[in-house]
């Protein structure tokens, strides 16, 4: 049968073993095809009813005393919970601050525990955020390190052999994003977390794409730290708290630079002399917002329900689907293909790009072109990024997207637009 029809792709979806969760997401509108779930993943069903019991019952209700009866522990046990997403220990890995924040404090840590070592490398690939905090810490070091950033040849990848030919004995950290946000490519975490270790480096690894979209195994990469965004492929909700994770042997040697009370030994004696606490739970800072702390459960549950390996499975059909859609009728108007197209080394989004990017992403948003608005993120300069999340993205929204992209350029649509960026892209 011909790929490109909307027959075929029905088909997939009815053959799909995970059709069960979309139903479990508040995705009703007709006239959407929501594809940013790398973004900002969309609301579960069970989420308001959560917040709600947490409002009158925990708060309304129960008021301080819901500190002993559930809040206290929580940013652990749904930590402990995220563990089982990324090959953890449910003792290895903490909901706490920003991703941003979390990044700041291990590196930190990596930093001091490194002494007498020079060297950070990350790569050109990363997130800006990343760099921006190494370029800070280097700045709160008294500019003592030099950050070393990977090039990629291509603009979408980057080899074992290209961060290997960066690496001495003089590198304290290296820190990348396991799956990259603008292409998708993903990382050899194991063998790149080898090599590192052979020169006596520090390995850092950002999830925030990678969680609930691929599945990670820290503990079998032998990884000494990580952190991870959960308002993405895990649905926390706008501006939701991020997770860290530092490897059981590694806790007692690294500290936070942030010696809040959440982080010390016993906050509700109130002495005046910080001692961290045991383990994971010294990288706390302050006071968790419960409310949003408690709306990543629902999300997580349901991916541990469902099993990272059957949601890398439909990943890789969805991607693969859309990849050869691609080849069948994109590149010929003159798209290009943003992501690698060796599934092993491709994570849950796919972009696609086009010197008229900008405007076809107006144009597939706005519901009165096409009479559906599909949702994807522009990344500059050309990227039109296309979120994959499998427990609720489509066969056939794929297929209705690839028909808007290549309606959008074949009949000019887009030049209806302006080229004037929005605030947020
Ligand atoms: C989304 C994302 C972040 C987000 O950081 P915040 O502190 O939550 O704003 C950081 N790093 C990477 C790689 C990301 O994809």
């Amino acid at each position: 049968m011909d790929i490109f029809s909307a027959k075929y792709a029905q088909e997939f979806d009815e053959r799909d073993p995970l059709k069960l969760y979309r139903k479990k997401f508040e995705l009703n509108d007709a006239d959407l095809i929501y594809l940013d779930g790398n973004s900002l993943g969309a609301l579960p069903k069970a989420t308001p009813d959560r917040i709600k019991q947490v409002i009158d019952k925990e708060w309304g209700y129960r008021l301080i005393r819901s500190w002993n009866e559930g809040w206290y522990d929580r940013s652990q046990k749904i930590g402990a919970k995220i563990a089982q997403l990324i090959g953890a220990q449910p003792d290895e890995v903490i909901v706490a601050d920003s991703t941003s924040v979390n990044l700041f404090k291990l590196a930190y840590g990596a930093l001091k525990l490194q002494k007498g070592r020079s060297k950070i490398i990350s790569d050109q690939l990363n997130f800006p955020s990343d760099i921006y905090l190494l370029q800070g810490l280097i700045d709160l070091f008294g500019q003592k390190h030099k950050l070393e950033l990977a090039k990629s040849s291509d603009g979408m990848s980057i080899s074992n052999e290209e961060i290997e030919a960066l690496l001495d004995d003089d590198t304290a950290l290296v820190t990348l994003s396991h799956v990259v946000f603008k292409s998708a490519y993903m990382y050899d975490m194991k063998t790149i977390t080898e090599r590192v270790h052979e020169h006596g480096g520090l390995m850092l690894w950002d999830l925030s794409h990678a969680v609930g979209a691929v599945p990670v195994n820290l503990n079998a990469c032998n990884v000494d730290m990580a952190i991870g965004c959960t308002y993405k492929y895990l649905n926390g909700g706008p501006g939701s708290l991020a997770f860290l994770y530092v490897r059981k042997d590694l806790q007692e040697k690294l500290n936070s630079p942030i010696w809040g009370w959440f982080g010390e030994d016993n906050p509700f004696e109130f002495g005046l002399d910080y001692r961290p606490a045991q383990g994971i739970r010294k990288f706390l800072a302050g006071t968790p917002p419960v409310l949003s702390l408690t709306a990543i459960e629902p999300a997580v549950d349901m991916l541990n329900e469902a099993g990272m390996n059957n949601i890398r499975e439909k990943s890789l059909s969805l991607t693969n689907y859309l990849i050869a859609l691609f080849y069948e009728v994109l590149q010929p108007l003159g798209y290009r293909l943003g992501t690698p197209t060796d599934p092993a080394y491709r994570g849950s989004h796919v972009s696609i790009k086009h010197q008229e990017a900008y405007r076809i992403c107006k144009a597939l948003i706005d519901k009165n072109v096409l009479g559906k608005s599909v949702i994807p993120d522009f990344r500059e300069p050309d990227n039109i990024r296309l979120g994959i999340t499998p427990l609720y993205t489509t066969f056939s929204e794929i297929f209705e997207a690839t028909v808007q992209l290549q309606r959008i350029v074949k009949e000019k649509l887009y030049t209806h637009f302006s080229t004037a960026r929005d605030e947020v892209t």
